[in-house]
C-alpha cells in the first residue's frame, strides 16, 4: 500500500489513476473498525480504492473529543494491507490550514446533530469538499450510522455538480445491535453491554409502528421514556422523512427515526427506518 501525505502527489496519483480506472472513495478519521471494512468493501466494488485518514479539527467543536479522539495508524495501515486497499491518503493539517472558504448548507445542518454541534457539519462539508477536490471520486461511501452526514454530502454534490456518486452503506453493528463507533472505545466493556440497549429500544419503537402506531409523537415519546429508563440522555429525538426535509406527525413507512444520547458522559448517535 502507497501512504500518500501531500496534496500535490494525491493530486497527480488520482489523475493518471483516471486514465485507466475509475476511482472508489472512502473517507475516515482513522481507528478503523469493521463499519470502515464495510464501506471499504463496498467501494472496492466500484473502483480503484483511496482511503483517507484525517481526524479533521474543523468538525469538532472547543469542548469537544478532538484531542482525545482515538488514533492508531499502524493498526490502521495494517487493516487496510489486509484489504488490499492500494492508496492510504493521510494528509497533514496543511489540508485546512488558512482556509478562508466554507461550504455548509444553511437548512440542513442547523438540525439534528447540527443543533448541538454547532459548525459541525461546515466543517465536515468542508473537509469533505477539499477531499473530493483533490481525489476527484467518480465513487464516494458514506456510512448510514451518521445519516445526516451522508445527506449533507449528497446535496452538497448535487449541489456542486461534483463528478462524484455519492453512495450510502448500511449501518454495520456489534451483535446486540449497538452501532460500530471508533467513540465506542471511550466506554468500559461493562458499559458498552448496556449502550446495546440504545438500538434495541429504537427497534422497539418500529415493532410498535409494525403493530399499527402511526402517530409520531407517541411513538417518540413511548421511545423517549424507555431511554430515559435505561439511562439515557436523550440529546435529540426525532422522527422524519428519509431526505430529513420535515419532521413527521404521522409516520409511514420509509420514515427514518434519528437519535443522540449521551451514556456515560459519552455521545452515541444512532438511526433506524420505519418498515412493517
Ligand atoms: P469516521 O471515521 O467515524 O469519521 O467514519 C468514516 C465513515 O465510516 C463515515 O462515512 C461513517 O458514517 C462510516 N461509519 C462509521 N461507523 C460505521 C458503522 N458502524 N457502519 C457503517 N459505516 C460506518
Amino acid at each position: 500500500m502507497e501512504v500518500i501525505n501531500g496534496i500535490a502527489d494525491m493530486k497527480s496519483i488520482c489523475r493518471k489513476l483516471k486514465t485507466t480506472s475509475r476511482i472508489s472513495f472512502v473517507p475516515t478519521m482513522g481507528k478503523l473498525h469493521d463499519g470502515h471494512s464495510r464501506l471499504i468493501s463496498e467501494a472496492k466494488k466500484y473502483g480503484e480504492t483511496v482511503v483517507s485518514i484525517f481526524v479533521n479539527p474543523i468538525q469538532f467543536g472547543e469542548n469537544e473529543d478532538f484531542d482525545r479522539y482515538p488514533r492508531d495508524m499502524e493498526s490502521d495501515k495494517s487493516l487496510l494491507e489486509k484489504l488490499n486497499v492500494r492508496y492510504l491518503f493521510h494528509p497533514g493539517m496543511d489540508i485546512i490550514s488558512e482556509n478562508s472558504t466554507f461550504t455548509g448548507n444553511p437548512s440542513g445542518s442547523g438540525i439534528l446533530c447540527g443543533l448541538s454541534r454547532k459548525g459541525h457539519f461546515q466543517g465536515v462539508l468542508t473537509i469533505v469538499l477539499k477531499l473530493f477536490g483533490i481525489i476527484n471520486p467518480d465513487f464516494s461511501f458514506f456510512g448510514m450510522k451518521d445519516y445526516q452526514q451522508y445527506i449533507l454530502v449528497k446535496k452538497m454534490a448535487e449541489d456542486y455538480f461534483l463528478d462524484t456518486e455519492v453512495i450510502p452503506v448500511p449501518t454495520v453493528r456489534e451483535k446486540c445491535g449497538l452501532a460500530m463507533s471508533s467513540r465506542n472505545l471511550y466506554l468500559s466493556e461493562e458499559d458498552r453491554k448496556d449502550a446495546c440497549k440504545f438500538y434495541q429500544i429504537l427497534a422497539e419503537t418500529v415493532a410498535l409502528f409494525a403493530s399499527g402506531e402511526k402517530s409520531g409523537e407517541k411513538l417518540s415519546m413511548f421511545c423517549i421514556k424507555k431511554l430515559l429508563h435505561y439511562g439515557f440522555n436523550v440529546e435529540y429525538l426525532k422522527i422524519m422523512d428519509a431526505g430529513l426535509n420535515t419532521c413527521k406527525n404521522v409516520v409511514g413507512e420509509g420514515d427514518i427515526m434519528l437519535s443522540a444520547v449521551k451514556f456515560k458522559d459519552v455521545r452515541l448517535i444512532d438511526n433506524i427506518f420505519f418498515k412493517r
